[in-house]
């Protein structure tokens, strides 16, 4: 029941704060398990899922001591390919999923040397991966330079891109009969107790349940569970507990898109992931002939401005090890906010009062884990188990001495 004098305009099953590819696809997966689900997002599609290059790239993404987080990347991209088959399908448009796989390359012997205890490491770990000299490279890809000193070619590694395949997830969304309110959401609202009047903020006495959320224009939305979806905002809606308001940080990723100009041939097949001089540089291909060039990781908190220095930086790195890259149309530069967590892993599962689902904090790989995320959380909303990856990732891990699960 709402609070004395709060207009409650739109009530569903489930409300989702947050429009990027995690809140859309939790919506779409939602919408079509039969729940009736409102998205409130005050500018859906402005986040980093607009901004990000879109590899989905379990296998060059792995570092030391984030094997948890490669078992759920790798469930990520096995799931992939039939969640994209399907949105394909229900929307009729290409998402530009490809499978050519990532050649990471090294440009001088100390690149090469940090290249081979990553590519011992991911072998260790089970994954695939094919070390090249110079010319075997240049082979793959003859725009490189022969400058180049060596490199390892990654199959499992897989790219989409990621403005289509939001576009088609929003399209999606909207079909299975998502309601989009475009608002803000500040609070998650919740009713602890006999009387049912709700309060803002975490009840944390037993039985206490979401009821919806308050806006941000006025104005609620009522529902019995609500997904926080919203990215490296999500901290900023209250009502979280506080070990997960604080868990999500933005990380600054400044990124250029080019464009191949009238009569050049495509320069690249694989995403190339260059090390250079200690620098990394990374060039991901679409099949219209965009050239993505990227990232910079910055701890700047929510500033979005681009630099000159990093646009110089990306530019110089990738022009090192393709040249060609020179003759590239700079079509756009961008920058985004990665919502990071202190242990760079995703935060996915049920936390604080009943009904009250977390889905942020998905880093550098949000794209990527997007389709299996969305099965975890719609497994959440209909009383079911998500898959058994996801357990070491759940809110209760930031909750410590909060006497929350
Ligand atoms: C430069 C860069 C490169 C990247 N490259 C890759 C890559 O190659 N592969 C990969 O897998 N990932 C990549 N990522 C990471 C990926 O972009 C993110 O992990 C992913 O987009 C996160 O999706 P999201 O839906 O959680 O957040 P976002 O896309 O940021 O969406 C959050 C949404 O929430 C909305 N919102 C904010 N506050 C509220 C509120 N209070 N109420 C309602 N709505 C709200 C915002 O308007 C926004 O639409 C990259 C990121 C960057 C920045």
């Amino acid at each position: 029941m709402p609070a004395k004098g709060v207009l409650v305009a739109v009530t569903a099953d489930v409300v989702i704060a947050g429009g990027g590819v995690i809140g859309t696809a939790i919506a779409w997966r939602a919408a079509a398990a039969g729940l009736d689900v409102v998205l409130a997002d005050p500018a859906q599609g402005d986040g980093a899922s607009l901004v990000a290059a879109g590899m989905l790239a379990p296998v060059s993404e792995a570092l030391f001591g984030e094997g948890a987080l490669l078992r759920v990347n790798l469930l990520a991209l096995a799931r992939f390919p039939s969640f994209a088959a399907e949105l394909e399908q229900v929307t009729g448009h290409r998402v530009g999923l490809r499978r050519e796989g990532t050649l990471a390359v090294a440009y001088d012997a100390g690149d090469y040397a940090a290249l081979t205890r990553l590519t011992a490491f991911r072998r260790s770990a089970g994954l695939e991966a094919e070390e090249l000299d110079s010319r075997a490279c240049r082979k793959l890809e003859s725009f490189l330079t022969p400058d180049v000193h060596g490199g390892v070619l990654f199959p499992g590694d897989w790219s989409v891109d990621n403005r289509r395949y939001a576009a088609a997830l929003r399209e999606a969304a909207a079909s299975a009969g998502v309601r989009v309110v475009r608002d803000r959401v500040t609070a998650v609202l919740t009713a602890d107790g006999a009387d049912g009047v709700g309060s803002a903020g975490v009840a944390d006495g037993a039985g206490a349940r979401v009821r919806g959320v308050a806006l941000a224009e006025g104005g609620e939305i009522g529902a019995d569970r609500v997904v926080v979806a919203a990215g490296s905002w999500s901290g900023a809606v209250h009502g979280l507990p506080a070990g997960l308001r604080s868990a999500v940080r933005p990380v600054k990723g400044q990124l250029l898109r080019l464009r191949h100009p009238a009569g050049l041939p495509p320069v690249l097949t694989h995403t190339i992931r260059a090390t250079v001089r200690g620098a990394d540089v990374y060039l991901v291909p679409r099949a219209d002939g965009e050239v993505i060039v990227g990232a910079t990781q910055e701890e700047r908190g929510p500033d979005l401005t681009v630099t000159a220095g990093a646009v110089h930086d990306l530019l110089h790195d990738a022009m090192s090890v393709l040249p060609v890259t020179s003759e590239l149309i700079l079509a756009e530069t961008c920058s985004g906010l990665r919502p990071g967590t202190p242990d760079n892993g995703p935060i996915v599962g049920e936390a604080g009062p009943g009904g009250l689902l977390l889905a942020t904090g998905h880093y550098r790989n949000g794209i990527l884990m997007s389709a299996a995320t969305a099965d975890a959380a719609v497994a959440c909303l209909t009383g079911r188990a998500p898959a058994p990856e996801w357990e070491p990732f759940g809110p209760g891990r930031f909750l410590t001495g909060e006497g929350v699960p």
